[in-house]
């Protein structure tokens, strides 16, 4: 029998298939939900959504702590034929009542402690009702799912039509609304459970946020396509992620969580019966890489996206996960390098802006066809704003965001390179290198260095040390020792307020 919503039937096939299999655990050993438990949920909240006036392109926000309830949530807007819309908890109410503005759901749901700022800018952006969830999944978002009878019919719903808009983490512009089908997340889910091998014999740690692609599209459309179960966390604890391993025999993280869990005892003997590590969201460092493999015997694999496409490339499952490279196109995907300037197609070596097409590319900016139509072209080619080269065995290999290239002098800077060169000095923790105005050069390099523990970095010092290591053009002409680079949720730089508080520095 065909389903005809698109995506809902993904997001079911387990609990149609093995509805006893687990889909969600608490925490290593907690309570556990079935596949099927969980799409009941879920048809009884996309009831609850369809009674409180959620009809077809609907959209519905959710602002709230990490719970199975917000993934019933999901997969309920999905069901019910409306567009899910999460939203960072950590945005004040100002922000979020800005995002409320520009989306115009049908239905809000965000924290009790937050209905009285959040409710009158809901209404006012035309809200039909306003609904709650708590840390612990509790609220009237959950009594009005417990109020529904079971067996929701899924509305009709194809693979154009919209199955949800994310904002992207906006680190070097403004933040805009992805409009994502049910075509580019179903066929994502698709092509990574299968490339990942994941099946129901998996248990993925899930730590990751579930406001973002990463936690909410990659780990749990993958762990609902595949039917296996996850340890679900409501937020990354490095020491509980380890004490989990054994159980588990995934893991999806982010580098920063990589780097925390390279310092936590016990890590080999947790690591050793895991199957997968899958690294991504922002770029890993080759000495991140190496290190876990010393540590752990594993290569973690780092895979590229981001919010407007999913997933676009990753490193194999057999064979060599290259560090410092995100690997392949995905299996219908295709990705492309193309000279900024003259729009020239770039071979193998050659650095130049990153295209992807395929049917993981969204359908554009919600109510913002101008910057859509500069970036999504109607021949389908996606500008990602990423800069990257091929390698020659056709590893794509990053360098950064276009918008963080630094020109300097009239040369162009590749940060990505510059810190990668900064990772290997024994006396760096991490670092972040971003230009500044300039007199002379119009932008010149800074690179802002957390130190090693009791390594005793100086500017100097490392500014000796990467001397002789890049072109004269690349070195820093300023290295500031900082105790902490400012990160997103996600665990990218935000290289907007280093640029900010650094300005001046070379004036
Ligand atoms: P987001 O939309 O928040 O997921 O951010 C997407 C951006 O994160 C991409 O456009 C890249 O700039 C960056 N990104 C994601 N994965 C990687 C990776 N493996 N290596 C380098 N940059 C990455």
């Amino acid at each position: 029998m065909r389903d005809a919503n698109h995506l809902g039937a993904l997001l079911r096939r387990t609990a149609e298939g093995a509805p006893d299999a687990v889909f969600l655990q608490d925490g290593a050993a907690g309570a556990a939900t079935s596949h099927g438990a969980f799409i009941a949920n879920a048809e009884r909240m996309a009831a609850a959504l369809a009674a409180a006036g959620v009809a077809p392109g609907d959209r519905v926000a959710v602002q709230a702590e990490k719970t199975a309830a917000v993934l019933e949530l999901y997969a309920g807007t999905v069901l019910a034929g409306g567009a899910f819309l999460p939203l960072n908890p950590a945005y004040t109410a100002q922000e979020t009542a800005a995002f409320l503005e520009d989306a115009e759901p049908r239905v809000l749901v965000c924290d009790p402690d937050r209905l009285g700022a959040l409710e009158p800018a809901a209404r006012r952006a035309g809200a039909a009702a306003v609904l709650t969830l708590d840390g612990r999944g509790g609220g009237t978002a959950a009594e009005a799912r417990d109020a529904q009878a079971p067996g929701f019919a899924a509305l009709a719903r194809g693979p154009d039509d919209l199955a949800a808009i994310l904002y992207t983490s906006g680190t070097t512009g403004r933040s805009k609304g992805a409009m994502l089908t049910h075509r580019n997340l179903a066929s994502n889910a698709e092509a990574l459970a299968r490339l990942w091998g994941f099946s129901r014999d998996d248990a993925l740690i899930h730590a990751l946020p579930v406001f973002h692609t990463h936690g909410l599209f990659v780990a749990t459309n993958v762990a609902l396509a595949a039917g296996c179960r996850c340890l679900f966390m409501a937020r990354f604890d490095a020491a509980q992620v380890v004490s989990a391993m054994p159980g588990a025999t995934a893991f999806m993280g982010v580098p920063t969580h990589y780097v925390r869990l390279l310092a936590q005892d016990g890590l080999r003997g947790a690591a050793a019966g895991m199957r997968l590590f899958v690294s991504g969201s922002a770029p890993l460092a080759a000495e991140t890489h190496r290190r876990w493999r010393e540590e752990t015997g594993h290569d973690i694999l780092e895979r590229y996206g981001m919010t407007e496409t999913s997933m676009n490339a990753s490193n194999p499952l057999e064979g060599e996960r290259r560090p410092g490279s995100v690997g392949f196109a995905l299996p219908g995907v295709e990705l492309r390098i193309r000279d900024a300037e003259s729009g020239a197609v770039r071979g193998p070596g050659e650095t130049g802006m990153i295209e992807v097409r395929g049917p993981n590319v969204f359908a554009g900016y919600w109510r913002a066809p101008e910057k859509t139509a500069r970036d999504l072209r109607p021949d389908g080619w996606f500008a990602t704003g990423d800069v990257g080269a091929f390698d020659g065995d056709g590893y794509l290999h990053i360098a950064g965001r276009s918008g963080d290239m630094i020109i300097s002098g009239g040369l162009n800077v590749y940060p990505r390179e510059v810190e990668a060169a900064l990772d290997e000095l024994p006396m760096v923790h991490e670092c972040a290198v971003i230009g500044v105005p300039h007199p002379d050069f119009g932008e010149g390099v800074v690179a802002v260095v957390v130190a090693r523990e009791g390594a005793g970095a100086s500017p100097g010092g490392v500014m000796d040390a990467i001397a002789g290591r890049l072109a004269g053009y690349k070195l820093p002409k300023r290295v500031v020792v900082v105790d902490d680079l400012p990160r997103n949720a996600m665990g990218k730089v935000r290289k907007d307020l280093l640029r900010k508080e650094h300005a001046r520095l070379l004036e």
